[in-house]
């Protein structure tokens, strides 16, 4: 029997798992009880692992105009393919889009090509998709894109306040830490804020189903009567904060009380009472918030809205206290730490910052940079879709199902000069659009490291050999620097040397002053990467990982105080209207994972939810003249979708549901991203996924 301890390649709750392989070569797979994420608990999609390794349809082989060819050609054409669009138009003329499913070493080598070598910022990924507001609004409160609190605060909590969550489908292991913390501890409650009532709410004692997009109305109301009623933590506000007069000012101003913010929120006076004294009272509070908040045209406000109230109320830093991004991909967090998004620089350095860009080349040796921030994913597309952008390499992403308005997305993909996708899998709706495929290792044969939603470093490690000519990630593109000249600075032939050199930059002349040290990892052996303990960053001298930020009242902003943001509560950019009465709300369900291209062969994951639908209230059905089991026609200006009608009394009276899961290419006609409007947030960029307006009739 042969065991590999690895971690989930699914959600951003990070799990570590055994991979055992029998001595017929038959794999299992088990939770490790050691990992911190899990502590021996698996979802039905880690459970279900071993049933997808086996995938069906790999790419295999590189290939040009559906022609196979060596990888040297492969390598050579995409260089060529890129430098001449340089020479011709300019470093800002090429794209990425890459894919917080990269491991953190590939997402290294992606940014340090594009951003230190090609010399453009336009490298942005689909965790623009999932978080990025709450990067925003992390920076914009405590300077840095930091998430303060530690998995074991949900666990130390009195009261856990879930907004725009449905823990219990899309962060599960997290979800049963949460149950059985209230098993334990009677007194643990739980407050759940979602327009749906979703399972999540079966744990909470209070369910706040507000109207949708009202999230800051809701934590406005809450900052104003914290102040008026004693709980503001004044030592601490005059202390370690700034701007909490202004941000007060715009909370009495926008929801002066707790009628008007009953009234604004559609919620029962009574109830947004209860919430308001429970969260006063409890001394130790962890609000979690997810894509409810972050995916909307005002996301980033209604992130700072709520850490306006742990600000005020000075929980924050603390055991059990704290606001609390749950991020939504495996590495979304360690895309943030090699500057991922097209805002961002390497080792968390700020890609505005001219001392920052020259630390980074200097670092790189690198012949030029980025001067300035890149398009972000919605402008990236569209700037592909205008010809301003004439070469884009997608890497491990469905875009063409997973923006918005993924009809124009592919569009632009149809109109683009070259299409690179390097995948694993050789059909989904984007690598059918390629003009060159590259076949990328996945799960299980990829090595490297990911850092989960509590900055917990973990590692995942191959257990099965490479098929084909795949290759990791990493590996292409250090062929493509070396085709395009620049193979001095790739001289990689690990991804423990990556994560080496990631791991120099952190500490590169940093004086202790910047948040993201991982610099006494900088001269493991080979040894010592692969047997790395799941460890939070930063890493103090001795390598010894952190559980909490901010313990010291410290933060990252110039003056060293957090700051209070003044929150003008927006509503969502669609309107309802007489002939778009409805509005679409989109999410996960509890088994699948994004475009169903692992979940989608097992079985027993389909057997949950095995088509897509659309869930409405049984009232708006009957008026509509739709019957449950019945297929629906949903519309708007931007196009139609087919599914099947699920009628449920947890979704409001004039809202959808419909999962973002299926596109065209598993079920006709289903790929919600087609009706969900290229409205991004003015801040993160982050489309509202949540709020289009549609109509519903019988098909
Ligand atoms: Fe994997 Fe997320 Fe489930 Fe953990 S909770 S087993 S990381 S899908």
């Amino acid at each position: 029997m042969h065991v590999t301890k690895t971690t989930c390649p699914y959600c951003g709750v990070g799990c570590g798992v055994l991979v055992q392989q029998d001595d017929n070569g038959i794999f299992s797979v088990k939770p490790d009880k050691e990992h911190p994420a899990n502590l021996g608990r698996l979802c039905s999609k880690g459970t279900a692992l071993a049933e997808t390794i086996d995938h069906p349809d790999r790419l295999l082989y590189p290939e040009i105009n559906g022609q196979q060819v060596s990888w040297d050609e492969a390598a050579q054409t995409v260089a060529n393919r890129f430098r001449s669009i340089i020479e011709e138009h300019g470093p800002d003329a090429v794209a990425f889009y890459v894919s917080g499913q990269l491991l953190t070493e590939d997402y290294y080598v992606a940014n340090k090509l594009m951003k230190g070598f090609i010399g453009s910022a336009n490298i942005d990924t689909n965790s623009r998709l999932c978080m990025s507001s709450a990067v925003a609004a992390h920076k914009r409160a405590f300077g840095e894109d930091l998430v303060p609190c530690s998995y074991e605060d949900l666990e130390q909590a009195e009261l856990i306040v879930l907004v725009g969550s449905n823990a219990a489908w899309c962060h599960p292991v997290l979800y049963q830490r949460m149950v059985k913390a209230k098993k334990y501890n009677p007194l643990l409650k739980v407050v759940n804020i979602d327009p749906r009532r979703t399972q999540t709410a079966d744990l909470a004692d209070l369910h706040l189903g507000l109207a949708p997009g009202t999230d800051a109305v809701l934590f406005n109301g809450l900052l104003n009567w914290l102040a008026e009623n004693g709980y503001s933590a004044d030592g601490f506000v005059a202390q370690s904060t700034q701007g909490a007069a202004n941000a007060l000012a715009a909370a009495k101003q926008s929801a002066p009380d707790i009628q008007t913010v009953a009234k604004l929120c559609n919620l029962a006076a009574e109830d947004v009472n209860r919430f308001f004294q429970l969260f006063g009272s409890t001394k130790k509070v962890v609000t979690v918030f997810s894509q409810g908040i972050n995916q909307s045209s005002s996301g980033v406000d209604k992130g700072n809205a709520l850490i306006n109230c742990h600000l005020l109320s000075g929980r924050i830093g603390k055991p059990g206290m704290g606001p609390f991004s749950f991020t939504g991909q495996p590495n979304a967090m360690g895309g943030r730490e090699v500057g991922g998004l097209a805002n961002q620089l390497a080792a968390h350095l700020d890609i505005d910052n001219p001392q920052h860009r020259d630390l980074v080349q200097r670092f790189w040796q690198s012949p030029r940079m980025a001067a300035q921030a890149g398009l972000k994913a919605v402008d990236l597309f569209e700037a592909i879709h205008t010809g301003k952008v004439k070469a884009v390499w997608v890497m491990a992403t469905n875009p063409a199902v997973s923006l918005p308005d993924s009809s124009r997305v592919r569009e632009a993909l149809e109109k683009c000069e070259c299409v690179v996708v390097s995948d694993c899998v050789r059909h989904t709706d984007t690598v059918d659009m390629a003009h060159i495929r590259l076949p990328a290792l996945t799960w299980g044969e990829r090595n490297g490291t990911v850092t989960n939603s509590d900055r917990t470093i973990s590692r995942q490690l191959p257990f099965l050999p490479a098929p084909g000519a795949a290759r990791q990630d990493w590996e292409i593109l250090r062929d493509v620097a070396h085709a395009m000249g620049f193979s001095t600075y790739f001289p990689y032939q690990s991804a423990h040397e990556i994560f080496r050199e990631h791991a120099a930059l952190s500490t590169f002349e940093n004086s202790g002053s910047r948040c993201f040290d991982i610099g006494a990892w900088q001269q493991l052996s080979a040894a010592e990467y692969d047997a790395l303990p799941p460890t939070q960053w930063p890493l103090d001298a001795d390598g010894k990982g952190t559980q909490r930020l901010f313990a010291d009242g410290r933060f990252f902003t110039a003056s060293g105080k957090a700051q209070f943001i003044s929150v003008e509560p927006r509503l969502p950019q669609s309107v309802r209207s007489a002939g778009y009465p409805f509005v679409l709300n989109t999410g996960r369900v509890r088994d699948h994972w994004h475009t169903l291209t692992r979940t989608g062969i097992s079985p027993r994951l389909s057997a949950h939810s095995s088509e897509p639908y659309v869930e409405m209230h049984p009232c708006d059905a009957r008026d509509q003249g739709l019957q449950e089991g019945g297929i629906a026609r949903i519309h708007n200006a931007l196009g139609e979708i087919r599914v099947r009608v699920k009628t449920s009394r947890n979704q409001q009276r004039g809202s959808l549901f419909v999962p973002m899961h299926w596109s065209d290419q598993f079920s006709a006609s289903a790929g919600v991203g087609q009706l969900i409007p290229a409205v991004t947030d003015p801040i993160s960029g982050q489309p509202e996924a949540k709020h289009a307006t549609v109509a519903i009739a019988p098909f």
